[in-house]
């Protein structure tokens, strides 16, 4: 039974029951878990999810930009199963390890082949790949003899996880809040946001120089001797879908170049085709030592993440685990063979149903619906590319006169697509979109049809609350 869609509030999603739960919930303040009847999600099917009371939604983020694949694929429900049945868990230390993992690292690296990478580390997550990017620069650089080469630098709104140093390496202030973040080693730079950040006048490539400009005197000013990496999403997603200015990676890497510093592509939303291109570095032409993912490289299905080093790093590795007689670095899932099976399985879809057509045969529906929505008096600018998108509501179309954050416009914006039976994501000022890769014609033009539903019924509020303003 579906809710009567005219008397909706959060208050009466589905649910019921449910508040106060026992949860502390991932990205979720107490008093909403105290007073909110959570949305509860049942069922996937598709792009689509299923609440408990059977309502369903179009989930236009893909559960975290991750279910690429849709929330049914059956191939990758038979791996699954395929493998428990077999061997539901075995380890990779020691050097014991089992066929999936073996065969998953050198499908992964095959995938890489054209981007010359050398070796794969198997995470359970996206946090626990950057964790262990850190770990890995450090090695390296101790393995030269370069014990000072240990900063990292990464940028404001890049999300790279949540544990102690993915969510130092991470520039959004929530996360650093009262856990006493970000760790004294890392440093962040520019946020590449044109619209939001350039100056009068500046055009995208005067920005990017002035930002490329910026790092560099920033490793100068901290000694390029102590600058290990630098870390950046292609796109950045998490900190609202901000796509890199023009030349902006072209200078960026020709500074990191200069100084030695190892570039840390973080593809865990990018990789494996949401930009149209299997990884995000192949779209702006990044040459990573070291390149993290994540999310799609599973759909989602079972947690896993991987390390993927160049041949230059890992052999440093390589030696130097040699010289110490270990390397002592891993989890107790590392190379999880149901999680190798199921990313295997995965993997061979994205090959056999050709995805990066797919997503570049879909995408300009997407975008172009999407952005046809920009002259709305409350939205500053619509972004994206592939199957990513971002809105930023404003007032007077400007970066600098943001809405009162106690009207809560974009939180409105989103309780109205969830009334309207769609899920997109909502920081702040901005919401993001990023629908399964699989998405169909008629699923991309229901997106659209919500969000100008969702839009119209923002609108109205924006004009009440002015109103009451007066
Ligand atoms: N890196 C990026 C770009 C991400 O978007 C995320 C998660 O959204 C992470 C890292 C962290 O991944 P996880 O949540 O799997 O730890």
């Amino acid at each position: 039974a579906s809710l009567e869609r005219d008397n909706w509030t959060t208050d009466s999603r589905n649910g019921q029951g449910f508040k106060g739960h026992g949860m502390i919930a991932p990205f979720t303040p107490g008093w909403q878990i105290a007073d909110v009847n959570p949305l509860v999600i049942e069922k996937s099917e598709g792009s689509y999810v299923y609440d408990i009371n059977g309502k369903k939604y179009l989930d236009s983020l893909a559960g975290l930009w991750s279910t690429s694949l849709g929330g049914s694929e059956p191939r990758l429900v038979a791996a699954a199963t395929a493998q428990l049945n077999t061997l539901p868990f075995y380890h990779s230390f020691w050097n014991r390890t089992t066929k999936p993992s073996l065969d998953l690292a050198k499908e992964i690296l095959e995938i890489f082949t054209a981007r010359k990478m050398g070796k794969v580390f198997f995470t359970n997550s996206g946090s626990e790949a950057n964790d262990s990017q850190v770990k890995l620069a450090w090695y390296y650089n101790n393995a030269l003899g370069r014990p000072k080469k240990k900063k990292i630098i990464s940028r404001l709104k890049g999300y790279h996880g949540s544990t102690l140093i993915a969510a130092s390496l991470t520039g959004i202030p929530a996360l650093h809040q009262q856990f006493d973040l970000p760790v004294p080693f890392v440093l962040h730079t520019d946020c590449p946001h044109y619209w939001r950040y350039h100056l009068p006048g500046e055009t995208e490539e005067e920005f990017s120089s002035r930002l490329a400009n910026n790092l560099e005197n920033l490793i100068l000013k901290e000694g390029p001797e102590t600058i290990a990496a630098f870390i950046a999403e292609p796109v950045i997603g998490s900190g609202g879908v901000i796509l890199p200015p023009a030349t902006y990676f072209d200078k960026v890497q020709a500074v990191l170049k200069k100084y030695d510093v190892l570039l840390i592509a973080d593809e865990v939303i990018c990789g494996f085709g949401r930009l149209g291109t299997m990884f995000g570095c192949d779209k702006y032409n990044i040459k990573p030592d070291l390149v993290s993912i994540a999310k799609a490289l599973s759909s989602a299905y079972v947690p896993i993440g991987a390390v993927i080093a160049s041949p230059e790093v890992s052999d440093v590795i390589h030696s130097q685990s040699n010289k110490l007689g270990n390397f002592a670095h891993g989890f107790t899932y590392s190379g999880h063979p149901v999680a190798c099976a199921v990313a295997i399985e995965a993997l061979k879809i994205y090959k056999e149903r050709n995805i990066l057509e797919q997503v570049n045969n879909i995408s300009p529906r997407f975008q172009d619906g999407i952005k046809a929505f920009s002259n709305s008096p409350i939205i500053g600018e619509i972004r994206g590319t592939g199957l990513i998108s971002g809105t930023d509501f404003t007032d007077n179309k400007s970066p600098n006169s943001p809405f009162p954050p106690e009207w809560g416009i974009a939180a409105y914006f989103g309780e109205m697509c969830e009334k309207h039976g769609m899920l997109v994501r909502v920081s702040g000022d901005t919401i993001t979109m990023s629908p399964a890769l699989i998405v169909s014609p008629e699923e991309v033009d229901e997106i659209i049809s919500i969000f100008g539903k969702a839009l119209k019924d923002t609108e109205d509020r924006v004009k009440e609350l002015k109103s009451q303003q007066e």
